[in-house]
């Protein structure tokens, strides 16, 4: 069994609605397709929920008007026969009914969660109609019936395996080997509706892998796999091949927003390779992402950037030979919740980052109290990932010797043998990337396999 996963882009009009179709029927394997919100949906409910909240009922209206537009357009778009489109308008009124019961009530966090899963609920249902109308057996399982998390809001795979592999087996039996289901949408402890965050199909589909022990995941976007660097930035990046599960994870996490962070968690400890491939071009190789082989070479694979970021310094002579005085610091950052990403030390100084400005007052003022603080915003992590480039001496040189015209704030060596990240200010960042590009993919390939 193989998972695919479609994001909202891969569903963002009816004809590529209809080349969803066309992939996961290429071949008769038995699939679970997971997929998104048709892209912007979530966005709009995530509004009106805000407008719900503050009062502003004439703007909720505007939305839910220009969503039901929307969608009626969709529809009418999307079937070739008469009857189809009569069943998906009558979804479509009960589906809004629902919305505008919901925002007519009073605003609480449940309505808003129930409001924000509709987003998962059309899309799905819209698909297996499309099969349906296209004679393919398929069959539509109610995510929240079995995507459920515990007390710590961590997933429950036992309870999701158990549920899966039940109805999934029930319906092998009627000959039914397409699995369409909801991403994004979950039932918390107690029972009522929730979700696994912003961008958290990926997730979802990680966890199905997990609980039915999946051969494969596919996550199928608009983009041909995680670049060797940001396109955005630098002109001739292209995708990887092949990543482990460590680096996917070093870079899911430094802003390459191909993939959910937490999705390769499931995956790697469930052993299940992750495929990333594009829907606009689907014969494109895309990135599989696997456990790592012994004794595979040093190879630099990606370089990825992340802005926002704000650099603490604390100096103080307290620090020297003191011990517990890290703790103290990294307690006022546990107060304000405010998860730390990069941090070096000298013997009388600490210098940090965060990605997360909210508390910054609270933070600097009591920081003071521990030496004097410095804050620099406007910064860059730049991070450089691949297979053992720690263990090998030139890496590092080259990474240097390509920076040699620019200001580096930080530099984080050793925490990994997947990553070395440095921080430049923000409008060097460029630059940065393009030198680093030059130095390690361009020039000098000693540490880049051909093919990986
Ligand atoms: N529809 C949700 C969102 O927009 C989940 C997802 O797309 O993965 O965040
Ligand atoms: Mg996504």
């Amino acid at each position: 069994m193989k998972i695919y996963k479609f994001g909202g882009t891969s569903l963002g009009n009816p004809e590529r609605m209809h080349k969803v179709v066309k992939i996961i029927t290429g071949d008769d394997a038995p699939k679970v397709v997971v997929l998104s919100a048709i892209s912007g949906t979530t966005d709009t409910l995530y509004e009106i929920t805000t407008h719900h909240k503050t009062g502003n009922s004439p703007l909720c209206r505007k939305l839910l008007d220009d969503l039901e537009n929307f969608f009626a357009d969709y529809i009418k778009n999307l079937y070739s026969s008469t009857s189809s489109k009569e069943k998906a308008s009558n979804y479509l009124i009960d589906w809004m009914n629902d919305i505008r019961k919901l925002t007519e009530s009073s605003y609480s966090i449940d309505s808003e969660n129930e409001v924000v899963s509709k987003g998962e609920l059309i899309s799905t249902w819209l698909f297996h109609l499309l099969l349906e109308e296209k004679e393919i057996n398929g069959s539509l399982l109610a995510a929240l019936e079995f995507m459920t998390l515990d007390e710590n809001k961590e997933p429950e795979i036992e309870h999701i395996q158990t549920i899966l592999i039940k109805v999934i087996q029930e319906n092998v039996l009627q000959e039914k080997i397409i699995f369409v289901t909801q991403g994004f949408i979950c039932r918390n402890y107690i029972g009522e509706i929730d979700n696994l965050g912003r961008g958290g199909s990926d997730y979802t589909a990680s966890l199905i892998g997990a609980g039915i022990g999946a051969e494969e995941i596919q996550i199928w976007t608009d983009i041909d796999g995680i670049h060797n660097n940001d396109p955005r930035e630098v002109v001739n990046t292209r995708p990887i091949s092949r990543l482990t599960f460590n680096e996917a994870a070093e870079l899911a996490y430094f802003g390459a927003k191909i993939l959910h962070p937490s999705t390769i968690l499931p995956a790697r400890q469930h052993d299940i390779p992750v495929k990333l491939k594009s829907t606009l071009n689907p014969e494109a190789e895309g990135t599989l992402i696997t456990r790592a082989k012994r004794d595979t070479p040093c190879v630099v694979k990606a370089i990825a950037a992340k802005d926002g970021i704000i650099a603490i310094k604390i100096r103080s002579s307290r620090m020297l030979m003191a011990y517990g005085f890290l703790r103290k610091v990294f307690e006022i950052f546990e107060k304000y919740k405010t998860p730390i990403d990069m941090i070096t030390t000298s013997e009388v100084a600490v210098s940090l980052t965060i990605d997360n400005p909210e508390h910054l007052n609270d933070l600097v003022a009591e920081l003071e109290y521990f030496g004097e603080t410095e804050v620099d915003d406007a910064q860059s992590i730049i991070c450089i990932v691949g297979n053992r480039i720690i263990e090998e001496n030139g890496v590092i040189y080259r990474i240097f010797n390509a920076l040699q015209e620019i200001p580096v704030r930080m530099i984080s060596y050793g925490g990994s043998k997947n990553n070395i990240s440095v921080l430049v200010s923000s409008p060097d960042k460029k630059q940065a990337l393009n030198a680093l590009h030059d130095r390690l993919f361009i020039r000098d390939t000693q540490y880049e396999m051909s093919k990986n």
